[in-house]
């Protein structure tokens, strides 16, 4: 069946699935609003073959990996896909056919992530804010050997920011809230739960 789909898939590689089809009334056989580029970036849990959720990904990688026959549907959402002759139900939750040993280092060290453990909240003065309304804190400044981890960089208000400069907390008169943890399993899962919050069919796969 994947094979199948390979083929009638339009070369465009940019988007790997051959783009989402034109909204006309042959290529929407069954009517759904999946035109929508939103639909493509919706977040997709991924799980290892062992049903371990792993990584939340965007609909539209979801798809290239199950046209690749990496990955199957496990949780399907309302929305279709078209290529040039198949509909494809849009994946909720997708699983890896073979296992594959993920390293915790490799968890992505990003802004979004960052501010996500944090719960957009300033580390220092324990204000929430809008994600604009953050910056990223080397809790050991950079000038002075601090690294880019998980270990080292909390959410951090403009003003915080400002008043920390480039000194260590102890030395600007700032208390962290709470020491920033490394990217755990625990902190993966809770991530995992912020983004899919409002996909029951998460659930099951991360133990609510
Ligand atoms: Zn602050």
């Amino acid at each position: 069946m994947i094979n199948r789909l390979k083929i009638g898939l339009r070369p465009r590689p940019n988007i790997g699935l051959g783009g989402v089809a034109p909204e006309t009334a042959a290529s929407r056989p069954l009517a759904s609003p999946a035109s929508r580029p939103s639909v493509m970036q919706a977040p997709v849990l991924v799980l290892n073959a062992t049903f371990e959720p792993i990584n939340v990904t965007a609909v539209r990688r979801a798809l290239v990996l199950m046209l690749k026959g990496v990955a199957q549907a496990e949780e399907t959402n309302h929305h279709e896909v078209h290529s040039t002759s198949k509909a494809i139900q849009v994946p909720s939750v997708i699983r890896l056919l073979t296992y594959r040993h993920i390293p915790q280092q490799s968890r992505a060290l990003s802004r979004k992530n960052i501010l996500l453990r944090d719960r957009n909240t300033c580390q220092f003065c324990a204000a929430a804010f809008p994600a604009s309304e953050l910056t990223l804190d080397h809790v050991m400044p950079r000038s002075r050997g601090g690294r880019s981890s998980w270990e080292n960089l909390v959410a951090c208000c403009y003003t915080c920011n400002n008043r920390k400069g480039d000194r260590t907390p102890e030395e600007a008169g700032l208390r962290l809230q709470r020491r920033p943890r490394p990217f755990t399993l625990h902190t993966s899962r809770q991530l995992m739960r912020l983004i899919g919050h409002r996909d029951e069919k998460w659930r099951k796969y991360l133990f609510y």
